[in-house]
Order: C-alpha cells, then sequence, then structure tokens
C-alpha cells in the first residue's frame, strides 16, 4: 500500500501544485523543500509518515505555522500539522486539550468564554506546541512561569511509529524532556495544558521616541528590580519602516517600546508604570485594562510572512554598556535594520516546577533577543549585527533559549547552550533510547548519545 493510501490528508511531491503553499510557512528565508509533504488530519497520518520515513531512513521535519523553522528539510519528509485543529477546554479542571496545528489565538479565543486564559505569548498567530515544546516565555510568564511547565500531558507518535500518551507518572523521564527540548523526541499530536483564571489585564506599551533609548533602557532594568511577580514586561528597540501600514506617530522612526502586562488592579497598574510614563513624552501610549484576547497587541509583533534571522541571550543581568552597544551596532544607523528585543525574566521562571523539566537557565534576569530581516539562506552582512550584539554581551550570557535559536545559529554547540551540561547529557541519552537513528534532526537537535 502506498502512503497516500495510508494517510486521509494530501500526500504532496514537488510535482504537485499544491505542494508550495503546503510547504510554505511564516519565515520566508528558510523554507523546507522536502522529497514528500504529508498534510496530517490526526495521529494516524502522523504515525503513517513516522513509519514511512523510518522504514527509508528518511529524516522528518515538522511544520504547523512555520514562525520557529530552525533548520530547513531538503529532502526527507514533512509533516504538516495545519489541519490538526482540535480543541478541547475543561473549564472545571482548568485545562486546554490543544491539537499540533492550533495557533494560540484559538485557545485564547475557546478559554475566554470561561474567564480563563492559555499562557500564550507575544504573537497569537504561533503555534501552541512548537512554542510549548520549547519552554514558552509568555505574556503571563513571571506569575505563572514557562507554558511548558504548565503541560499536564504530550501526546507523540515516536521514531518507533508508537503513539505514546506522556506525562508525569507515565514516562517520566520523555515527559521531562519534551519540555523544553520536545521537538527531537517525536511528532506531538496533542498537547494537555493549563488554563489560568485571567481574563482581563493592564497592558500595553509606551512607545518612546529613539532619543530616549538610553534612559529608557537604564530606567527599565532599574525599573524591573522593584515589580511584582504579577507584573511582566520587555522592551522592543524597533526601527519602524516608512510605509502606510505603521501607525503614523512611529512611521520611518526608531522607537523605544516598552510592552507590560499586568494582572493587578488597573489603579495599582497605573501606579506601578507612573515612574516610566515620567521618562518623557509617549509617541503613543496604549496603557490601560484589555480583555486578554487583545493580548496581541501588548507587543504587536509583524503578521506578514517574511525572511528573519536572530539570536538571543540569556542574562544574568542588564550591562551598564548595554544601550552604547545596542546603538553602536543594531541602531538607526545600523547597515541593516535590526530589532533588539529585552523580556524580563526573573518570578516564576526562576522556580523549579513541582514536576521538573529541562528548561535552563532559571537563574537568568533577562533575554536579549537581536533579529534582522534577511531573504534568503546562508552568509550574508546582515547576519553579522544580531551575532555582534551578543558577542558584546557575552561576559553576562549564561546561555540561549531554546525558542529563539534559528537558522544559522541552529548548530550543535549553540543548542547545547540551552541546557544545562547535566541535563543536555540527559537528554542525548534520552534522545539515544527514543530516536537512535536522529530521525526528527531538522530542528534545534540533540544528536544521540553515543552510549
Ligand atoms: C513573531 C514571533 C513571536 C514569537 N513570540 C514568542 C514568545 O512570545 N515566546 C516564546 O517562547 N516564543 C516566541 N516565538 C518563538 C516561537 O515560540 C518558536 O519559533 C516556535 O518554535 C514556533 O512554533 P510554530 O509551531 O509556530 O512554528 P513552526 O515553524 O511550525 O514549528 C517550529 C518548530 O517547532 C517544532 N514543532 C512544531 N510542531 C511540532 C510538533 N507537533 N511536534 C514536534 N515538533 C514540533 C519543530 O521543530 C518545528 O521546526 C515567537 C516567534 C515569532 C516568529
Amino acid at each position: 500500500m502506498s502512503l497516500a493510501d495510508r494517510v486521509r490528508g494530501p500526500v504532496l511531491a514537488p510535482a504537485d501544485p499544491d505542494y508550495d503553499a503546503e510547504r510554505t510557512g511564516f519565515q520566508a528565508a528558510y523554507q523546507h523543500r522536502p522529497a514528500l509533504i504529508v498534510g496530517a488530519t490526526g495521529p494516524a497520518d502522523v504515525r503513517s509518515a513516522v513509519e514511512y520515513a523510518a522504514g527509508r531512513g528518511l529524516p522528518v521535519a515538522v511544520q504547523a505555522t512555520g514562525h520557529g523553522l530552525a533548520v530547513a528539510a531538503d529532502g526527507g519528509v514533512l509533516v504538516n500539522t495545519a489541519r490538526m485543529s482540535g480543541v478541547r477546554v475543561d473549564p472545571v479542571a482548568r485545562t486546554a486539550w490543544v491539537q499540533a496545528g492550533v495557533r494560540w489565538e484559538r485557545v485564547i479565543h475557546e478559554a475566554a468564554g470561561y474567564g480563563l486564559a492559555p499562557l500564550s505569548g507575544s504573537a497569537p498567530d504561533v503555534g501552541v506546541v512548537g512554542y510549548t515544546l520549547g519552554g514558552g516565555l509568555g505574556l503571563l510568564s513571571r506569575e505563572y512561569g514557562y507554558t511548558a511547565d504548565h503541560v499536564r500531558a504530550v501526546e507523540i507518535v515516536t521514531a518507533d511509529g508508537r503513539e505514546r500518551r506522556v506525562d508525569a507518572e507515565c514516562d517520566p523521564d520523555l515527559f521531562w524532556a519534551l519540555r523544553g527540548a520536545g521537538a527531537n523526541f517525536g511528532v506531538v499530536t496533542a498537547l494537555e495544558i493549563d488554563l489560568v483564571p485571567v481574563s482581563t489585564l493592564y497592558g500595553g506599551g509606551l512607545y518612546f521616541a529613539g532619543e530616549l533609548v538610553p534612559d529608557v533602557l537604564a530606567a527599565w532594568s532599574e525599573w524591573t528590580a522593584t515589580v511584582p511577580d504579577e507584573l511582566t514586561s520587555g522592551v522592543g528597540l524597533v526601527p519602524y519602516p516608512d510605509l502606510p501600514m505603521v501607525p503614523e506617530p512611529l512611521r520611518g522612526r526608531y522607537v523605544a517600546h516598552v510592552r507590560i502586562a499586568y494582572t493587578g488592579a488597573v489603579q495599582d497598574g497605573e501606579r506601578l508604570v507612573a515612574p516610566l510614563r515620567a521618562l518623557g513624552p509617549r509617541l503613543i501610549d496604549t496603557l490601560g485594562e484589555m480583555p486578554y484576547t487583545e493580548s496581541g497587541s501588548i507587543t504587536a509583533d509583524p503578521t506578514m510572512p517574511h525572511g528573519y534571522y536572530g539570536t538571543n541571550a540569556m542574562l544574568s543581568e542588564l550591562p551598564s554598556s548595554l544601550a552604547t552597544s545596542v546603538l553602536e551596532l543594531t541602531g538607526p544607523d545600523a547597515p541593516v535594520p535590526c530589532v533588539v528585543q529585552l523580556n524580563h525574566l526573573g518570578g516564576a521562571l526562576s522556580r523549579r516546577p513541582s514536576v521538573p523539566s529541562a528548561i535552563a537557565h532559571r537563574d537568568a534576569s533577562y533575554l536579549l533577543r537581536a533579529l534582522t530581516v534577511v531573504d534568503g539562506p546562508g552568509p550574508s552582512e546582515a547576519r553579522s549585527a544580531p551575532g555582534r550584539l551578543a558577542d558584546a554581551v557575552a561576559p553576562w550570557t549564561l546561555g540561549r533559549s531554546p525558542n529563539f535559536v534559528l537558522g544559522e545559529s541552529s548548530t550543535v554547540e549553540q543548542v547545547r547552550t540551552c541546557y544545562h551540561p547535566d541535563d543536555y547529557a540527559r537528554l542525548a541519552a534520552l534522545k539515544a533510547t527514543y530516536d537512535g537513528a536522529n530521525l526528527f534532526r531538522l530542528n534545534q537537535n540533540i544528536p544521540p548519545s553515543a552510549n
């Protein structure tokens, strides 16, 4: 029986007219070019695809939305999970069962009906499963911790073609590994995740003119030491293009954008942000009460597919030289436009969850990300700017976060820095147990250990 006969969804080869649409995702610079694509409709299709690939020694790539493509498939089998769109909310248990193709916006919508919210991130169009397998740093992270620490169960097809439901009791080692290094161990078909009782937020953004970048970074850095865990914040340093879709006050300007999500009372939120507002005039000030369903407006990430490359660093502290480094290397006069983002960590992110996971660097105080627009894989001048900023903060860098390891930076050595050395050895040993042939290597890969 051919693979197409065993799979309910489409099975596409490069000559098929729908091949390009099926392989294309949000990331435009790195694109999968597999020998076959399986448009999976459920776990049975995933199992058939994995068995087919394993039988022929072909690598398996997985794509839900294409936001996090780390290593593009060149040959092999791509499992596109976008059709796996089931969501079930249990308002009593405060959980959601979410299939592999679902984006956060769907879970946010379904949970909101019960006054609940998922631990989603800045962009509602990111996929739930890819985001969570790499840790998941969300808008409410300082209060609740990493999204991966709020996974109750993982449904997965492993390299041996077995469908498993893995949780803290059943296969605890694999459960530990899946939450932080998950893509290495199979194709996840669904997750059961916690929901939290949040329906509204005090949040939004303060947009300051680029001249204030040193003041904003210095003030935000001091201020983060004073805020409660219920307040999660970040800063984006963004060169806005001079385009009609950009709000007029930001058009063509280099901007410092402070992003806030606070689950306490509105009056307390107003009081907490007063020192930031006092920094100077805002180009735009969107802070106020909002339903969680509008939380995507806080960071206002781009929604149009484009090519991008970037790197990240988990920092012990913000160096006093940061503003100078950012402006010199990635500022408004940089040879290529760069976006730098800082996230305040700590709070629940620094606490170990009751069921341990593979997530590392819980002692980091900030995450720095540097991104630039690129039009394809391979070397280009653009790639060096984020790397130079990462070099400048190296003395304060504890390691990397897997969710933001992209493209050429997705080397074995870089991925190793995402984990504590002991955990990395344990992950490599588990990889040898569950995927000794490294079928699942088109990701932030951890090669199986030799013994
Ligand atoms: C605009 C933007 C905003 C972001 N915001 C945040 C944020 O706030 N917090 C955060 O933590 N991250 C954030 N990210 C990073 C994001 O979480 C990762 O890129 C994540 O991998 C995206 O998952 P995806 O399914 O959307 O993308 P895809 O490219 O479809 O998948 C990414 C990778 O995840 C793995 N994967 C996906 N589905 C499965 C599956 N079913 N089984 C096994 N492996 C799978 C595969 O390795 C795949 O290559 C953001 C990324 C972008 C582009």
